[in-house]
């Protein structure tokens, strides 16, 4: 599989580049080189800080003849503060023109948490909104409203759950054509991949190769002995198994990386297939696990815990 195809027949290449903690002056070469491999893909966020950058490699690759803005499928995401219908255009506006982009083909709902104007990272309870007051039908509102002003080809939601996705759609003119979570072999997340199969709601992978993160072996996907023995049997990497597996359940991956090597590694993945023995394998190594748990938004009093977030 090479694509995901969406109701209206675009097609969002399933390995995208992750830019989430590049920073601004190696994301501009990491782009740049991930555009010259192949990739199409490029996930961004207003929160990432690094918009502009990515912005001016899409604009030097386009100006080089690398690739047109049509061949591109550029994502980006509505930072917390932005919440409410109001407030959405101005938020996509910035990053549009953050990326020098007349439009984007996906924008996403950050997270089903509402920040107070201005607030990057909450430190106490009055930085929040609860959803109670600003409800996220209210933000989706706005997401139509972006999506009938062709500024964005298609809308969808991050680290939702199935209930939020639920609320949403109760009183959507368009339904979310995607969710964007966590999910590796240690966070499956089966119920939530079945949930959106079941709607047509594509889903794509963050952290597809485990985060990078990690002190505890017990925890680092790439040290895992099964994934590792299937890596080896099949002439690949371990980070290439971990996104093979998530490609071949329908989900796109966006790997970050800003190492030519690995840029390149990442994207060869999408050639490999794994086979029904070794899917069946990798489904043992389900952890539950997060690497990106939430917990930063549960301040003392605050209206948000990372289980309400979750599960509620
Ligand atoms: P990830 O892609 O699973 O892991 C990235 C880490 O792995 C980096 O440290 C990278 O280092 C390293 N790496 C990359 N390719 C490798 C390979 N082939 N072998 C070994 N190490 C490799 O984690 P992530 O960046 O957290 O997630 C991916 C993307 O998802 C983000 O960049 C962002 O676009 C998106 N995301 C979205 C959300 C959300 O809330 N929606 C949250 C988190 C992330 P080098 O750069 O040095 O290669």
């Amino acid at each position: 599989m090479t694509a995901l195809k969406f109701r209206n027949n675009d097609e969002m290449p399933i390995v995208g580049l992750g830019t989430f903690r590049s920073a601004p002056n190696e994301v501009y070469n990491a782009v740049l080189s991930a555009i010259k491999i192949g990739y199409r893909h490029i996930d961004c966020a207003a929160a990432y800080g690094n918009e502009k950058e990515v912005g001016n490699a899409i604009t030097e690759a386009i100006k080089q003849g690398l690739v047109t803005r049509e061949e591109l499928w550029v994502t980006s995401k509505l930072w917390n503060a932005s919440h409410g219908e109001d407030n959405v255009i101005s938020a996509l506006n910035r990053t549009l023109k953050d990326l020098q982009l007349a439009y984007l083909d996906l924008y996403l709902i950050h997270w089903p948490v509402a920040l107070k104007k201005g607030t990057e990272m909450p430190e106490k309870p009055s930085d929040f909104i609860p959803l109670s007051e600003v409800p996220l039908s209210s933000t989706w509102k706005g997401m139509e409203t972006a999506l009938e002003k062709g500024l964005t080809s298609h809308i969808g939601v991050s680290n939702f759950n199935k209930n939020h996705m639920k609320e949403i759609m109760e009183h959507a003119i368009h339904i979310p054509e995607v969710n964007q979570v966590e999910m590796h072999p240690f966070l499956q997340q089966n119920d939530l991949l079945q949930f959106a199969k079941e709607h047509n709601i594509h889903t794509t992978a963050y952290a597809p190769i485990g985060s990078g993160h990690n002190d505890n072996d017990e925890l680092n996907l790439l040290k895992n002995k099964v994934i590792n023995n299937i890596a080896t049997a099949n002439n690949m990497t371990a980070a290439q198994v971990a996104l093979a597996w998530n490609i071949q359940r329908g989900v796109s991956v966006i790997p970050k990386s800003v190492n030519p090597t690995r840029l390149q590694e990442n994207f060869n993945t999408g050639t490999f297939k794994l086979s029904e023995d070794d899917m069946q394998r990798i489904q043992t190594l389900d952890k539950n696990h997060r690497f990106v748990d939430g917990k930063f938004w549960e301040v003392e009093n605050g209206p948000y815990t990372a289980d309400s977030i979750w599960n509620a």
